[in-house]
């Protein structure tokens, strides 16, 4: 039995938890919550939207499974995700989008990979008011260890799991430091594995390449505000954001999380898709070793997505979160 931190989060985030939860109970995954929280409703409820409840079990189990949580836009907290990837030095955040079947999109068979650097750069929010001067100021910060152990651990992951190409995405020609070193390190590791095919492309050309032509894509590694939009970009190639999982990878502990945001405008209304929480979940799974489980429950979901009944609006079903989990249930 592995135990494993469990954050239910906020908006849908706890309904999305409550699927994911029956369903390993009923597929009898080897794993056991330590229910704790964090984000809005825990700044609500305790005032702090990291409770230290919370780090601590996170510093003593070292895998967590994380619903989304809300970050106020503007003003407020700051991000407790960028809190928690920082703190634990959760450096790669991996981000697979996979046409999945019986879904209609427009692409067939994409399969792609995002490797996006996770503790540095300009999403940090590294950010000042200068009043003297009355303007605004962001700091991106790129380091050679952070951007060689990203990419080192792209090239590990595509031999590790038969990926042939790699794209690494910049905008070197515009900021030639930052983005200039990381493309550099990048080169310097290609060098190093000389049997996957490697390749560099300008952050703008990219997001184009990716809408026309995504099948040219396998993994794609990239810095840390890049991989943000890119990653949604790639969610969309195959039918949004309700199917894509990701995760949070260090050296010593993991956190588990969909691509998608706490969705305010949904919540509460039994309309959220599971998957892309399922898939993280999944991943979590074949990150403990239970690859049994996980492909039992990877087959449980593909099966219930050929009944659009129980399916949930955003792909096109007439079901609900709840119809959902009951079919994969059904299906194990
Ligand atoms: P969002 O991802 O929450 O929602 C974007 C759109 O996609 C919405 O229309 C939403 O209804 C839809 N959507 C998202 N997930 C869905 C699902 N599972 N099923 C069906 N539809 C789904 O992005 P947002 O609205 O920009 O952000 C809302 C909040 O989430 C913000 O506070 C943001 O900071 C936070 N956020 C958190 C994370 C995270 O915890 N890792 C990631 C992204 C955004």
């Amino acid at each position: 039995m592995h135990d494993v931190v469990l954050i239910p989060g906020d908006g849908i985030g706890p309904e999305i938890t409550d699927s994911v939860t029956t369903i390993f109970q009923e597929a009898g995954a080897p794993v056991n919550w330590i229910r704790c929280s964090a984000g809005l409703t825990a700044y609500e409820e305790l005032g702090n939207p990291l409770p230290e409840e919370t780090l601590e079990a996170i510093e003593k189990h070292r895998v967590a499974l994380k619903g989304p949580l809300t970050t106020p836009v503007g003003s407020g907290f700051r991000s407790v995700n960028v809190e928690l990837r920082k703190r634990f030095k959760l450096y790669s955040n991996i981000r697979p989008a996979k046409s999945l079947p019986h879904i209609e999109s427009r692409y067939a068979d994409i399969d792609l990979v995002m490797f996006r650097e996770n503790t540095e750069g300009l999403y940090i929010g590294k950010e000042k008011w200068v009043a003297k001067d009355k303007h605004a100021e962001s700091i991106a910060v790129v380091t050679r260890e952070a951007s060689e152990r990203l990419i080192r651990a792209a090239f590990d992951y595509a031999r590790e799991n038969g990926r042939k190409k790699i794209t690494l995405v910049h905008k070197a020609n515009i900021l030639k430091y930052t983005s200039g070193l990381f493309m550099e390190v990048g080169a310097e590791l290609a060098e190093e594995y000389p049997d996957i095919e490697y390749e560099d492309l300008i952050v703008d050309n990219m997001a184009m390449q990716m809408v026309m032509y995504p099948n040219n894509y396998d993994l794609i590694v990239t810095t840390n505000l890049f991989g943000d939009i890119l990653s949604d970009l790639a969610s969309g190639l195959v039918g949004g954001l309700g199917l894509t999982g990701a995760a949070n990878i260090g050296d010593d502990a993991a956190i588990f999380e969909a691509v998608h945001g706490s969705a305010p405008d949904i919540a509460g209304q039994n309309k959220a898709n599971p998957i892309a929480f399922l898939l993280s979940s999944l991943m979590l799974l074949d990150y403990l070793e239970e690859q049994g489980t996980a492909d039992k429950i990877r087959q449980a979901v593909y099966a219930a997505l050929a009944d659009k009944k129980v399916c949930t609006p955003d792909i096109g079903g007439s079901g609900s979160t709840t119809s959902f989990t009951e079919a994969v249930c059904k299906n194990l």
